[in-house]
């Protein structure tokens, strides 16, 4: 990983117990940052925090509830005494045809992976701009890009909806000195893919898509993700950028 200077900045990683979000965590720390692990998971916050050191520590939450992400985020403020950057990585993937998918999963698919972000960027938002700054960015999926799933309409329509808000996002922010960018893996190694990766013809079929010939890895989202959160992405906000192998060309 290449390492940017953030040994001044203080950040919050959402869903960081494990998978995309802990790897994203530990480049932030690697490149200086003072982390805030957040994951619904109290154990797998804390393993993370753990493992990261550089005085950072667990925040459990649950982000899809409104009044726990908010908290999140005074808590975190509280504790550090600012907010440079936020990373709203936790998301849920449930699978179900559209004619079985229940009211409860589908609404709960909108808190976590597109109200959350609302809720963490007001907070730290109102943070950010009394500070002068700050870089919020958004993990999407490619499946945002109007790039149909099988048996996942909630995850789809919230990753769409998450691109949209991050760009409203964005053009508000712009003026609080607030970068806002949305990032879009394709195919990554995680517990979020284990099953669908089990299956050998789904594997098959995926890296057939996929020009670079292999699935992605956190760390090649995390290394995204530290970027647009430097010096050097200072130009570039309401973007929503892939990280696939190549998979989706837009
Ligand atoms: P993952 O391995 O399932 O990790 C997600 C983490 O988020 C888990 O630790 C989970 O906690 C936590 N989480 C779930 N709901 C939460 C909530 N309400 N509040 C706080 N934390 C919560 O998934 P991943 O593959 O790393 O995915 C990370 C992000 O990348 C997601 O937004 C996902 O949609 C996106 N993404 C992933 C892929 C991929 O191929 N993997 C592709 C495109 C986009 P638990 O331990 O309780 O489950």
């Amino acid at each position: 990983m290449f390492t940017v200077d953030l040994s001044d900045k203080m950040a919050l990683v959402t869903g960081a117990g494990r998978g995309i979000g802990k790897a994203i965590a530990a480049a932030l720390a690697g490149s200086g940052a003072v982390v805030a692990v957040n994951d619904i998971d109290a154990a797998s916050a804390e393993r993370t925090a753990g493992e990261l050191g550089r005085g950072a520590r667990a925040f459990p939450a649950d982000v899809g509830d409104p009044g726990a992400a908010a908290r999140l985020v005074e808590d975190v403020t509280a504790r550090y005494g600012r907010l440079d950057i936020l990373v709203n990585n936790a998301g849920i993937e449930p699978k179900a045809p559209i004619l079985e998918l229940s009211v409860a999963d589908w609404q709960r698919t909108l808190d976590v992976n597109l109200s959350a972000a609302f809720y963490t960027s007001q907070a730290a938002g109102r943070i950010m701009r009394a500070a002068g700054g700050g870089a919020i960015v958004n993990i999407a999926s490619i499946a945002g890009h109007n790039i149909p799933l099988p048996n996942r309409s909630s995850y789809v329509a919230s990753k769409a909806g998450l691109i949209g808000f991050t760009r409203e996002c964005a053009r508000e922010f712009a003026a609080y000195g607030i970068r806002v960018n949305a990032v879009c893996p394709g195919v990554i190694e995680t517990e979020m893919t284990a099953e669908s990766r089990s299956n050998a013809a789904q594997l098959e079929k995926w890296l057939a898509d996929i020009p670079q010939g292999r699935l992605g890895q956190p760390p090649d989202v995390a290394g995204l993700v530290l970027f647009l959160c430097s010096d050097g992405a200072a130009y570039l906000t309401g973007q929503a950028i892939n990280v696939d192998g190549g998979k989706v060309m837009l």
